[in-house]
């Protein structure tokens, strides 16, 4: 298999939305080849709910299906959406490189990690009605932004407005309020990946964030790929995960190799701006999930837990503009020989993943003006 693939959700013409799965430019119409019920529902829900036998005969059948020549809906002809209905959705700050650079960015004189940045995977709980599927546009937000040298805030459109590059995972499995999920049983809950745009107005986040963390400079809209892409079809993409130091607590160790070995890029208005690899991330997804639930807090279908912004440590391999252009201070080239430090209206964002000879399903969103 080739190109983009994934399960989502599809309709084509006057059809009603239903499961497919994606391979390269073609769609697989899962209800119209006899595996009816949960693939005939407008959202992937009631599939992830199934549990990871059902994952894999159903792969397993969509092999068959595909092997046997079985006829593809062109994608060009297929309307997609948002291909699960979001649960809750948890953002972590898993980058190494990302959170130093953050904290030199907005805490100059102090050590960029904060002293908790080592034990736990950072995070906090965003809103998961605002996740937004790719292709959606973004309306420029409105809110309070404050510079350190002004007075007073004021009211307006942001105008610090930056990406996020992430890949979250997707549970398809809940657990039991009270019952910690075990980094152990990561493959029995998590179905698949998608990546993430986690869009965020800085001028507005920066006057807003403390003592409570991220709010309305990042709660508009994010974005995700309208294809999930299964856990199962990225098993040979595990990698060893770097080093911890200091050794994690032991509900966070995780046996095996947890790193994930997918490149990615960000587009900017045409422009390859950033290239990097999630491999890098300090912090794993099993530990993401262990941690997430290790005070008894249960998790449900739909669930998206997101990695953070994915940053490398060469230039050219951070993943937002704040870092790209160090808080404005040297801007990035476009293809058209324009330059940006931030996002302007209009702009197109394109978020690329390619994993050996698949790839994740891109997330794309352009700016769209401002309403204040
Ligand atoms: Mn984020």
């Amino acid at each position: 298999m080739r190109g983009a693939v994934g399960f989502g959700v599809f309709a084509q013409g006057d059809q009603a939305p239903r499961v497919g799965f994606r391979i390269g430019h073609g769609v697989l119409d899962l209800a119209a080849h006899g595996l009816g019920g949960v693939f005939d529902e407008p959202a992937l829900n009631g599939f992830l709910a199934l549990g990871r036998a059902s994952w894999e005969d159903t792969l397993v059948r969509v092999a068959e299906l595909v092997d046997g020549g079985a006829e593809l809906v062109p994608l060009a002809a297929a309307m997609t959406d948002l291909p699960f209905t979001v649960a809750d959705y948890v953002d972590f700050y898993s980058s190494l490189e990302h959170a130093t650079n953050l904290g030199r960015l907005f805490r100059p004189d102090a050590e960029p990690l904060l002293p908790n940045w080592r034990h736990l995977p950072v995070g906090y709980h965003g809103r998961a009605g605002t996740v937004v599927v790719s292709g959606t546009p973004i309306v420029r937000p409105c809110g309070q932004r404050k510079a350190p040298a002004d007075d007073a805030p004021t009211f307006g459109a942001s105008r610090r407005l930056d990406i996020e590059l992430e890949l979250a995972f997707v549970v398809g499995v809940g657990s039991r309020l009270g019952e910690p999920v075990p980094a152990s049983a990561f493959r029995d809950h998590v179905f698949g990946v998608t990546l993430v745009n986690d869009w965020s107005a800085r001028d507005i986040q920066a006057w807003e964030y403390v003592p409570l963390g991220p709010f309305l400079g990042k709660s508009f809209a994010t974005s995700i790929g309208a294809w999930i892409t299964p856990l199962a079809l990225l098993e040979d993409r595990f990698v060893p995960a770097p080093v911890q130091e200091p050794d994690p607590h032991e509900y966070l160790v995780a046996a095996g190799d947890w790193g994930l070995d997918i490149e990615l890029e960000v587009e900017l208005s045409g422009a390859v701006v950033s290239r990097t690899n999630s491999r890098g991330l300090y912090w794993t997804m099993p530990q993401q999930l262990a941690h997430a639930t290790v005070n008894g807090a249960s998790i449900a279908t739909g669930d998206l837990f997101a990695s953070g912004t994915i940053s490398g440590a060469d230039p050219g391999s951070e993943g937002s503009l704040i870092e790209l252009t160090w808080n404005g201070e040297r801007a990035v080239e476009l293809a058209d020989g324009g330059s940006r430090t931030f996002l302007e209206d209009g702009d197109e964002v394109v978020l690329r993943g390619r994993a050996g000879d698949i790839e994740l399903a891109e997330v794309r969103g352009t700016i769209l003006p401002a309403r204040c």
